[in-house]
């Protein structure tokens, strides 16, 4: 279970007390007590993980080896499925004029609607031999793929990043035939985007009741889908994975997890943890070997800088927990993905905490689940892809290196 951006560092205001350190939390401390506490850096020391990168590593991949950027992930995390090979992109629902300058880059933050807008791209047919994959996500996102022969993500973003601009033209990065043939692809879409969102019904409505309208698709962070080995496969490991956003299903999506769909899951500190702890339980029920959990509250108040609403969620983690770490002949670890300090407001590469309960752990002196108590922990100091590893050997499913 990975409670997003939790780990942090010693706040003034807090008594120099982490946010962790400072929130009652009597169930992770029971944790850190009945298990084995450690630290863990996610990839290497010092590096700042992305959460994505940061749970590739987590599960045993390489980041440096698999991760070709956020845009896969996130077509895979809104449904689209993807194949190795597809070049995905992150893209905005934008307003520009009748000059194409874009005057609002998320389109007033559009909320409802997206969905018929998108499917006016979505399959729309090009000259060159290749499938145009479009799909909303939250607010005013979008993901586009584009599938074909000969295609390359070594292209720059049409996304000028602010206001007052006009779409960038996309060019190839590296020169090559295929980048060039996909910058040409983006900006014919770019342009047939404008051509036919510009007079669809919702935004004509858009315009009449003085809101901007979402009349052009801005596409950026072209990455290649990896081709990755099954999670399944790696491990001989039944896997599930419940997350509330686009970018953990994603990943989980990619290394052939199933998806289990949690109501009322914002990722936000509003989150319903209570249906999420009852889908856990109810998950941890079926005929499933692992189950990979990301709660997002934590980042969210992280990068907004809010410290008693981290403290106050992280608490609100505490109450469910409970219920979880009783669950029997069960391996059940607590850990962050990275940290999101209040004074940062985006991640760092201090390690998280990180702590293993389960059958023939070699319990350690920790009492409290924080920073600075689980140092002292008997994992001592590790990596996010020793986890796989850890757990392998734990539940005797690994094999003897030498004779
Ligand atoms: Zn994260
Ligand atoms: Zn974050």
């Amino acid at each position: 279970m990975v409670i997003d951006g939790m780990a942090d560092r010693p706040i003034k205001e807090l008594g120099y007390k982490t946010p962790l350190e400072a929130a009652i939390t009597p169930k992770m401390d029971k944790m850190a007590e009945k298990g084995i506490c450690g630290i863990m850096d996610p990839i290497k020391p010092g590096i700042r993980p992305g959460s994505d990168t940061s749970h590739i590593s987590i599960l045993g991949y390489d980041p440096y080896e698999v991760y070709t950027g956020r845009g896969p992930f996130e077509a895979a995390g809104v449904g689209v499925d993807v194949l190795p090979g597809d070049i995905a992109f992150r893209c905005n629902f934008s307003t520009v004029n009748n000059e194409g300058i874009i005057t609002d880059r998320r389109a007033g933050r559009i909320r409802a609607g997206t969905d018929e807008l998108a499917e006016y791209i979505n399959g729309i047919k090009l000259d060159e031999d290749v499938q145009v994959i479009f799909k909303e996500s939250t607010g005013h996102r979008a993901v586009l793929v584009l599938r074909g022969e000969g295609l390359s993500d070594q292209i720059s973003d049409a996304d000028p990043k602010h206001d007052g601009n006009a779409p960038k033209i996309v060019v190839a990065l590296d020169g090559s035939e295929e980048a060039n043939k996909t910058a040409e692809i983006v900006n014919k879409i770019v342009k047939k985007s404008y051509e036919l969102l510009k007079n669809h019904p919702l935004n004509l409505k858009r315009i009449n009741s003085g809101k901007p309208p979402a009349n052009i698709i801005i596409p950026r962070g072209a990455g290649a889908v990896p081709k990755v080995q099954p999670f399944g496969k790696k491990y001989g490991l039944k896997p599930v994975c419940i997350a509330e956003t686009g970018l953990i299903k994603g990943i989980a999506k990619i290394a052939g997890m199933e998806l289990v769909d949690i109501e009322g899951a914002t990722g936000g500190i509003d989150t319903n943890l209570e249906n999420i702890k009852k889908g856990i339980l109810e998950t941890a029920s079926k005929d499933f070997d692992f189950i990979l959990i990301n709660v997002d509250g934590a980042d969210e108040a992280g990068h907004d800088g809010q410290m008693d609403e981290k403290v106050k969620f992280i608490e609100k983690v505490d109450t469910v927990i409970g219920e979880i770490m009783e669950l029997e002949d069960v391996y059940f670890i607590l850990t962050a993905d990275h940290s999101t300090p209040i004074s940062t407001m985006d991640h760092t590469g201090d390690p998280v905490p990180i702590v293993i309960l389960g059958p023939e752990i070699r319990i350690d002196d920790v009492k409290y689940f924080n920073e600075r108590s689980v140092a002292k922990g008997g994992l001592c100091r590790i990596r996010g892809n020793n986890i796989m590893d850890i757990l392998m050997d734990l539940m005797n499913l690994s094999i003897k290196f030498g004779a």
